[in-house]
C-alpha cells in the first residue's frame, strides 16, 4: 500500500470509528455527561476537522506501530511480518537477517537473565554516575576502563541498529504475551471512547473508571492490572533501556489546568513548560512545522509501548530501543515531537533530519535533541523529538 492509499485507509478507519462513537453517545447521555464533567470536550467529538486530524495524528504519532488497532487482532505472534500492513521504514525481515530467532529470554525468568546482565547493568550505572552518558561528552567514554568502553559500545551499536533482534534481548513469556494482547486491545477500545486527543492525558485511575463504565471497553481484569503493574515497575534496565524514570507512580496525573490543546493537532502541551517554547518555534521556523506528539501520560505511553512490543514479536528490548517504556517518557513532563507538514509518517524517520524544517531549526539553534545518534541510554536517534525539560 503506498502512502496515499494508506492515508485514505486511515481516514476511513477514523471516520468509521467516529460514527460509532457519535452513535453511542446519542444513546448514552449519562456517560457522555460524565466525561464532560471530568473536563473532556465531548460535545465537539463529532466528525469535525479537528477530531479527524486527531485520528490521523494518532496514526502517525508512532509510525512504527502503524496499524490501526482494529487490524492488530490479525497480527500473528508467530509471524512478525504480518504485523506490518503499511511500509515499515527500514524494518528488516527478522528471519532473513538472522537465520534463526534468538532464544527467547523470558521476562518471567528474569533472575537468571539478570545474573548474566549484572555486569552490564552495574557498569552502565557507573557510566551514568560518571556522567559519561552525557550526549556531548562521548570522548570520555574512550578514556574509561576497557570493560566500560565495551559496554558503552555495545549499547551504541544497538542504538544505531535499533530495529533488529539481539541475542540478549528480553522477550515476554507466552502467558504475558496473551495478557499483553488483551490489555492492548482494551486500551485501544478505551482510546476510541475517550478520543485520541484526550487519551494523551488520561490518568490511570480515570482509565480504570472509564473502562468500567463503558461496556464497549469493559473492566480491566485482575490479571491485566497485574501485568500493567509489572510492565510499569520492572526495572527497564533489565531489558536494555537506561533512560531516566520521570514518573514514579502509574497513577501520576496530569492536571487539566496545566495543559492546553494545540488547535488542529489533537495534542496537548504544558502551558508553563512547553507552550511558549513551541509558539516561539513556530514563529521562528514557519507555519510548515507541526506538533506531531505532545504530552503523553502513563496510560498513553503504556498503550504505545505495548503496541510497539507486539509489533516486534514481544521483544521488550527492541521495543524500548525506539519507544520509552511507560514512566520513562519525557513527553510526560514537557518534551514534544515536531515534523514538517505534509511529511506524514516520514516525520518519525531519519528523513526528518534532511527536511528544510529540521535544517531551519538547526540554524536557529533549536536542536537540543533528547536522543542523539550515539547515546548510551539505549534509545534510537530521534531528530524529531524536542528536548524542553
Ligand atoms: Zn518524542
Amino acid at each position: 500500500m503506498n502512502r496515499r492509499n494508506f492515508l485514505f485507509a486511515a481516514a476511513a478507519v477514523a471516520a468509521a470509528s467516529q460514527f460509532r462513537w457519535v452513535e453511542r453517545l446519542s444513546t448514552d447521555k449519562t456517560q457522555a455527561s460524565d466525561l464532560a464533567v471530568q473536563g473532556f470536550d465531548v460535545v465537539n467529538k463529532g466528525l469535525s476537522e479537528a477530531s479527524y486530524s486527531e485520528h490521523l495524528n494518532w496514526v502517525f504519532d508512532d509510525p512504527e506501530t502503524p496499524v490501526p488497532f482494529r487490524s492488530l487482532n490479525r497480527v500473528s505472534a508467530s509471524d512478525p511480518s504480518k504485523a506490518v500492513q503499511v511500509p515499515f521504514a527500514g524494518e528488516p525481515n527478522l528471519t532473513k537477517q538472522h537465520g534463526t530467532q534468538p532464544a527467547a529470554q523470558l521476562l518471567s525468568n528474569l533472575d537468571s537473565h539478570r545474573a548474566s546482565q549484572s555486569l552490564l547493568s552495574s557498569r552502565v550505572e557507573e557510566l551514568i554516575e560518571d556522567g559519561i552518558n552525557h550526549q556531548s561528552d562521548h570522548s570520555r567514554a574512550l578514556d574509561e576502563t576497557p570493560k566500560a568502553t565495551e559496554v558503552a559500545k555495545s549499547i551504541v551499536e544497538k542504538v544505531k541498529n535499533f530495529s533488529i533482534n539481539y541475542a540478549d534481548d528480553v522477550f515476554l513469556s507466552q502467558s504475558d504475551q496473551v495478557l499483553l494482547d488483551s490489555t492492548l486491545n482494551r486500551l485501544a477500545r478505551l482510546q476510541n471512547v475517550t478520543g485520541f486527543g484526550n487519551f494523551n492525558i488520561l490518568g490511570f485511575d480515570e482509565a480504570l473508571k472509564f473502562a468500567k463504565s463503558f461496556s464497549d471497553v469493559g473492566e480491566f481484569t485482575a490479571q491485566e492490572l497485574a501485568f500493567i503493574e509489572q510492565i510499569f515497575t520492572t526495572d527497564a534496565r533489565n531489558y536494555g533501556f537506561f533512560g531516566e524514570k520521570v514518573s514514579s507512580q502509574l497513577t501520576d496525573v496530569i492536571s487539566k489546568d496545566s495543559v492546553i490543546k494545540v488547535p488542529g493537532s489533537g495534542h496537548y502541551l504544558f502551558k508553563e513548560q512547553s507552550l511558549h517554547h513551541y509558539d516561539q518555534l513556530v514563529r521562528d521556523v514557519g507555519e510548515d512545522i507541526v506538533l506531531t506528539s505532545g504530552i503523553r501520560a502513563n496510560v498513553k505511553q503504556l498503550h504505545l509501548f505495548l503496541a510497539k512490543a507486539r509489533s516486534v514479536n514481544y521483544n521488550l528490548s527492541r521495543a524500548s530501543r525506539s519507544l520509552a517504556p511507560p514512566g520513562h517518557s519525557f513527553h510526560g513532563i514537557g518534551d514534544y515531537d515536531v515534523g514538517k507538514m505534509g511529511m506524514g509518517a516520514a516525520n518519525f524517520t531519519d528523513a526528518f533530519a534532511d527536511s528544510d524544517v529540521f535544517k531551519r531549526m538547526a540554524d536557529l539553534g533549536y536542536i537540543q535533541i533528547r536522543y542523539m545518534q550515539e547515546n548510551t541510554l539505549g534509545v534510537r536517534f530521534e531528530p524529531w523529538h524536542i528536548k524542553v525539560v
